[in-house]
């Protein structure tokens, strides 16, 4: 069997007690990063074998990893924070080891766009997880992309380019688009801001940002035609 478990995202509370009992039940844990994780289990003093599994190699682990599955040990996988597999590594070893006939569960449990989303204020009904925009090529290409969407965007974002992305989506989506800056999320310093586009991009123009982020981003109103055409379509189903 194959877990993935989320791990707390800043406050250790959060660890959930089916992820402990889990942790201490697995033959081996692979770790994003085997001394954070490390020390996440040494604080709930659980001993198990770890083995580092990340970007740059789970391409020639995980052939390795899915026949101990198929040996029938039972593993764990857990990300530096939060849950495996959203903008972490997690996706192939989950695919490769359901395409073997492993079962796999991912835990209920920390990650820090669900928690951004809820406390954005903003619509939480349909939404789009759009993790990291890509860095240089096709960044243009995205913006536009997601300045289009009618559902609430979820981003993440670095401290370092924050202020970019705020000009970026402000210019995109015109200034007057409601949005939410969520730092720390569960941390002592949790900081939810919210604002406008243009009320946001210039107070991190001011105001240099520390820590996680997340951006919550309302999506486009629809026009009167879009809204009358997708109640023709929830009428006719
Ligand atoms: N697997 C994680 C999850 O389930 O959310 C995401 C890992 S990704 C490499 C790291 C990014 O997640 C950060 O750059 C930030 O955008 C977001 N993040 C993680 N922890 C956060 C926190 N405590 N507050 C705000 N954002 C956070």
């Amino acid at each position: 069997m194959l877990y993935l478990v989320p791990t707390p995202i800043g406050n250790l509370e959060d660890i959930t007690m089916r992820a402990l009992r889990v942790l201490r039940e697995a033959d081996l844990i692979l770790a994003e990063d085997t001394r954070t994780s490390g020390l996440l289990l040494k604080h709930f003093d659980i001993h198990r074998p770890m083995l580092s599994y990340h970007k740059f190699n789970e391409h020639q682990t995980v052939a390795a990893i899915v026949q101990r599955l198929q040996a029938g040990e039972t593993i764990a996988v857990v990300s530096d924070a939060g849950t495996p597999a959203i903008s972490d590594p997690g996706f192939l070893v989950a695919r490769e080891a359901i395409r073997a006939g492993i079962e796999v569960s991912c835990l209920p449990g920390p990650t820090a766009f669900v928690p951004a989303l809820v406390a954005s204020g903003l619509p939480a009904d349909k939404f789009c997880f759009e993790g990291f925009l890509p860095q240089k090529k096709g960044r243009q290409t995205r913006l536009t992309e997601i300045a289009a969407e009618t559902r609430t965007l979820i981003i993440y974002e670095s401290p370092h380019r924050l202020p970019r992305l705020l000009e970026e989506l402000s210019r995109t989506m015109g200034d007057d688009r409601q949005a939410a800056v969520c730092r720390e999320l569960s941390k002592v310093h949790e900081d939810i801001r919210r604002g406008t586009l243009a009320e946001l991009a210039a107070h991190y123009a001011e105001t240099e940002p520390r820590g996680e982020i997340v951006v919550v981003v309302a999506g486009r109103e629809e026009t009167p035609e879009e809204r009358r055409e997708r109640k023709r379509n929830i009428n006719n189903k």
